[in-house]
């Protein structure tokens, strides 16, 4: 079905809307049962947002743990815009690449600045698997996709080599000239040694995370380091994951006005089916109940993922562009939400995905 009209869908401010999709593009925005065309799609009761965007993923199924179908993590989910968060490295690049041309989801990647990638979950435990060379030469080959660079900077991952990996990591960002996305959790390093070393642009995933090292002190006040950080524009992204959100520490961010940026999940097989991640519209459907408005929370995998990846028109529904759009609803019913410390919270309202537009395709989720 190529070209269709989504009637009767309501923007994030309540405007019913019917858009039109000729060719795989949004043909027109207009009044609510004024659109025309072949297929007519009632979506009474749904809203309707530019696709989601997921910027924390890991999208390579060979890898285990941290692997899974594009698309069970994309499309499936509502999410048109996946961002592979340093699966591959400078060797397997290339087969994410090939996989992400065949998906339905948009792939970006982070490139992992080991070698190995997640083939080992202590890449960085070895400086030798950092190949410089081959990081620059990969970011050269897919420019298309690469969007930064990732360093994965806690204990089990390093081990001895301390902060090296992510100062390596810094001269590879000056030499390639894209950002690095930093995942924090268990020291050492410490969190006070890392983060200064992350510029403007650079991307803070897990940062809501309820370990030891993270970046609330014993009083849920934010450390000194995030605040700093944030004042020289360093991006905060959640990465939820398996062990990475804590509604304390979300809790104490909110307190504290800690801008929310973009919310990404850290799916991958295992916390998509037995959680505690599931599906994006449930770590979304957290940040309802934190106390976030539906606008804030849409914002966080639309626009503010956008203009990141320096790609606006991936965060606006507008006549003209390919269409990526994501349909859902907001349902009025109790659910129990989990976090990664097994800490609970009781939600009345819930989001729920129903449907996407991909690259001007209607798929159902
Ligand atoms: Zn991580
Ligand atoms: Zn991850």
């Amino acid at each position: 079905m190529k070209d269709f009209v989504l009637r009767h869908v309501k923007r994030l401010n309540e405007e019913e809307i019917d858009i039109v999709i000729e060719d795989g593009k949004i043909a027109q925005v207009m009044k609510a049962g004024d659109g025309h065309g072949e297929h007519v799609i009632d979506c009474s009761g749904l809203y309707v947002s530019s696709g989601w965007i997921d910027l924390h993923v890991h999208a390579f199924p060979e890898f285990d743990p941290y692997g899974d179908e594009i698309d069970e993590i994309g499309v499936k989910q509502g999410v048109t815009t996946i961002v592979d968060a340093g699966s591959c490295g400078a060797d397997r690049i290339a087969d994410l690449a090939a996989s992400g041309e065949k998906a339905k989801t948009n792939v970006y990647a982070f490139l992992n600045i080991s070698c190995i990638g997640l083939e080992r979950v202590d890449e960085l435990s070895r400086l030798e698997w950092i190949d410089k060379g081959k990081v620059v030469q990969a970011v050269k080959e897919y420019k298309d996709i690469i969007v930064g660079l990732k360093a994965r900077i806690s204990k089990s991952v390093v081990c001895e080599n301390g902060i090296e990996p992510l100062r390596i990591a810094r001269a590879l960002s000056s030499e390639t000239d894209l950002p690095i996305m930093v995942h924090i959790g268990s020291g050492p390093p410490k969190i006070d040694d890392i983060i200064p070393l992350l510029e403007k642009g650079d991307v803070i995933t897990h940062y809501l995370n309820g370990k030891q090292n993270n970046l609330f002190d014993e009083h849920e006040n934010p450390r000194q380091v995030l605040k700093d950080a944030i004042k020289r524009g360093v991006h905060l992204d959640v990465g939820h994951g398996t062990a990475s959100f804590s509604f304390k520490v979300a809790e104490a961010a909110k307190r504290h006005h800690i801008a929310l940026n973009t919310i990404s999940t850290d799916i991958y097989r295992m916390n998509r089916l037995k959680g505690p991640v599931y599906s994006m519209a449930n770590v979304l459907t957290k940040f309802l109940s934190l106390g976030y408005s539906l606008e804030e929370v849409i914002a966080a995998v639309t626009i503010n993922a956008a203009n990141w990846l320096k790609k606006p028109e991936l965060g606006w529904i507008k006549a003209g562009d390919v269409a990526n759009l994501t349909l859902f609803a907001v349902e009025n019913e109790p659910i129990t939400l989990i976090d990664s410390d097994g800490e609970k919270r009781v939600s009345d309202q819930r989001i729920e995905t129903k449907g996407v537009v991909a690259n001007g395709e209607f798929i159902k989720c």
